[in-house]
């Protein structure tokens, strides 16, 4: 019996080298060959050439008028010349290097040829001739990508062999009822429309047929994916509700609305007898860090160790300082992992971790080492979770007894993307920022206006604040009107002079060094924190209240987003200043959209329309499908809808008991 999952092997045209080839792009079966869809049609329509411009690519119909004549100059270049009348018109036609072509050429023949246009010599400069009637009558020639072996013609070729031998193979992918209501072309007539399109209109059916149904076939693996996780049973965590309730009496201020409601999701989910996979969104300042804290000491407190793995060793640090005090009277033992953890310390933390002694563990991508066990490891929280690869947080997954995995994002995603990049999570979202919060003034200003900035901080600076400066290298880089953070850092000491103090962090540095400047920022002995983006996630200095950044425009938006999130932390009115020259519109753009909103949704929409999806949030990392058509920010709608219809299709086969997820 055929089928689509044959090898490409069964084509006649396909022997050993061109399996090979074949394999380098990925394409294995005759599914694989006919979803190597061409990334580009050429029009090549038959024209007259009153109606073509020059380099226009174009099919030209003529009768051979010349004997072809191939010459031959260089190394191994050669030319085809002859003539092509066309109605009353005589033109030139050029092949270079086909002499070979020749042979299949004679004075008097019927052909056509397609080509670039030369105006002003009236010559063709030939890249096919097309013999077949087929061939003159096509509209669309496709262009596939390929790799050196396979030619443009040999694509078509196998294709069309495909077709000759598989099209009874292929059948519906999609469920008929969804067919019908978008009034889809079948799978067969789309494939085929993908290939060798018939007409502008019928392509474009095709190309909505298969954006839809890239979306719709992963929204539905999705959609069971969840329900599977739901159906598999593990031991819920219970925890101690008193345990939980006398601590959030002892927390400094009082949870806002949106922490204690995504608390109760989180401990909903430990209870339940599933696995919990959560998203904590929530934007900068939005207080996660206490939300996670809760669910350590839930799970602490029903005999669960945790694990909080962060980017950063100096936000490892701040989190173990962070949680040391919030747990101050409670009876919960943390400790401290990193890359720069010695080795005494760490066999002491290893054998504490394995014997259960240890309750919450903090650190790097140290924690994802091999030989670090727990002893029952309950609950995995990922801060900052966009900068981990899938398999960094499957590593660590891997070490839990009971993979309840809490990751926490300041980067919010729009809801679309989301949809399909954290699919088969449950989200939860802290839509609310603490009540002291003031917004956090932003201008931009000129380069030129720099003065007047050091002014505004020094002013700040006297009444008790503290400020950071972010300039994008460390070293004198090719590009010398990037400021120099170290140079910066020079020119600040000179302009602040003795009564105020000024340091320098980067990541170059050793981290007991950056942990050691970072101490004395939070202490307030420096005041003025000059710094590359080292600084960027989730540090957390509540009197530092002035975020300068140098070179604003050439930043992101998410990321100066999460930037100016490192001032604005406590009651005091914060402020950020984009010093900046932009030199394109988008630029330009960046700065006022800015300067005008807070809204971290917001940002991160615009950022993605402005940039298209992908590396914007390091998406590409988290494991976001490799679509051929479909396109995450432009398909918004249609992911929407697929997941609509992928979710009400699951319930219909699992009422028909069509599948047991
Ligand atoms: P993020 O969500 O960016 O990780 P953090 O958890 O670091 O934010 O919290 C930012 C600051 O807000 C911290 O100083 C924290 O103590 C404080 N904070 C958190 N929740 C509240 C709250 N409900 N009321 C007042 N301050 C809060
Ligand atoms: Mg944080």
């Amino acid at each position: 019996m055929k089928s689509l999952q044959d090898s490409v092997a069964n084509l006649k045209m396909v022997g050993a080298k061109r399996l090979e080839s074949l394999h380098e792009l990925g394409i294995d079966t005759i599914f694989d060959l006919f979803m190597h869809f061409p990334f580009r049609y050429d029009d090549i329509q038959i024209r007259q050439i009153s109606e073509i411009i020059d380099q226009d690519k174009v099919t030209i119909k003529g009768i051979v008028v010349t004997e072809p004549v191939v010459s031959f100059y260089g190394a191994r270049k050669n030319r085809l010349r002859f003539k092509l009348a066309i109605e009353h018109e005589i033109i030139t036609v050029v092949f270079f290097n086909q002499h070979y072509l020749k042979s299949r050429l004679e004075q008097g023949m019927d052909i056509a040829v397609y080509g670039k246009w030369d105006e002003k010599k009236q010559m063709l400069m030939g890249m096919k001739v097309l013999a077949t009637k087929q061939e003159q009558e096509q509209q669309f020639a496709s262009v596939y990508h390929t790799n050196k072996s396979i030619k443009q013609s040999v694509w078509v070729k196998l294709i069309e062999q495909a077709f000759c031998e598989y099209s009874e193979c292929i059948q519906e992918t999609l469920p008929v009822h969804l067919v019908q209501k978008y009034q889809f072309l079948s799978f067969e007539q789309a494939l085929r429309q993908m290939h060798f399109p018939s007409s502008q209109h019928l392509s474009k059916e095709a190309y909505r047929r298969m954006v839809y149904q890239e979306l719709f076939d992963y929204q539905y693996k999705l959609v069971v994916l969840k329900k599977k996780r739901y159906r598999n049973r593990v031991e819920s965590i219970r925890y101690n509700n008193t345990v939980l309730k006398d601590y959030i009496t002892t927390i400094p201020f009082e949870l806002t609305q949106a922490q204690k409601r995504v608390m109760n999701e989180i401990c909903r989910d430990l209870l339940a007898p599933f696995c919990m996979n959560r998203l904590l969104q929530g934007d900068v300042g939005s207080g996660k860090t206490v939300v996670a804290s809760l669910a350590i000491l839930a799970a602490m407190s029903a005999n669960y160790q945790s694990a909080i793995m962060v980017p950063t060793e100096i936000l490892a640090q701040q989190h173990l300082e962070t949680l040391q005090k919030l747990f101050d009277k409670t009876s919960i033992k943390l400790a401290l992992l990193t890359s720069s953890t010695t080795t005494k310390e760490r066999k002491c933390i290893l054998e504490q971790l394995a014997s259960g002694e240890i309750d919450c563990l903090v650190g790097t991508h140290a924690l994802i080492q091999e030989d670090v066990h727990f002893f029952n490891l309950g609950l995995v929280i990922i801060d900052e979770q966009h900068r981990f690869g899938v398999k960094q947080r499957q590593l660590l997954k891997d070490k839990a007894s009971i993979e309840n995995v809490l990751y926490m994002s300041a980067t919010p995603i729009p809801r679309t993307l989301a949809m399909s990049v954290f699919g088969e999570m449950d989200v939860s979202v802290i839509n609310e920022l603490p009540k002291n919060r003031q917004v956090v003034k932003t201008y931009w200003v000129k380069e030129n206006e720099m003065e007047k900035v050091l002014a505004f901080m020094k002013k700040h600076i006297h009444e008790g604040k503290q400020a950071y400066v972010i300039a994008p290298l460390i070293e004198e880089s090719l590009d010398n009107d990037l400021k120099n953070a170290q140079e910066m850092y020079e020119q600040l000491k000179v302009w602040f002079g003795s009564s105020v103090t000024v340091a320098l962090l980067h990541g170059r540095m050793k981290s007991q060094e950056k942990e050691a400047i970072m101490n004395e920022f939070s202490a307030n002995r420096i005041q003025v924190l000059v710094s590359t983006t080292v600084i960027e996630v989730g540090v957390n200095v509540p009197n530092a209240t002035i975020m300068v950044i140098q070179d604003a425009e050439r930043f992101g938006l998410a990321q100066l987003h999460q930037l100016r999130g490192r001032v604005g932390r406590g009651e005091h009115q914060s402020y950020c200043i984009l010093v900046a020259n932009p030199k394109t519109e988008q630029g330009k753009l960046r700065m006022k959209i800015m300067s005008e909103s807070h809204d971290g949704f917001y940002l991160s929409q615009k950022d993605l329309e402005m940039r298209g999806s992908g590396d914007a949030f390091g998406i590409k990392q988290s494991g976001v499908p490799d679509f051929k058509c479909a396109d995450l920010i432009r398909d918004g709608d249609i992911v929407m809808q697929a997941t609509q219809d992928a979710i009400e299709y699951v319930t219909i086969l699992e009422k028909e008991n069509e599948i047991v997820v």
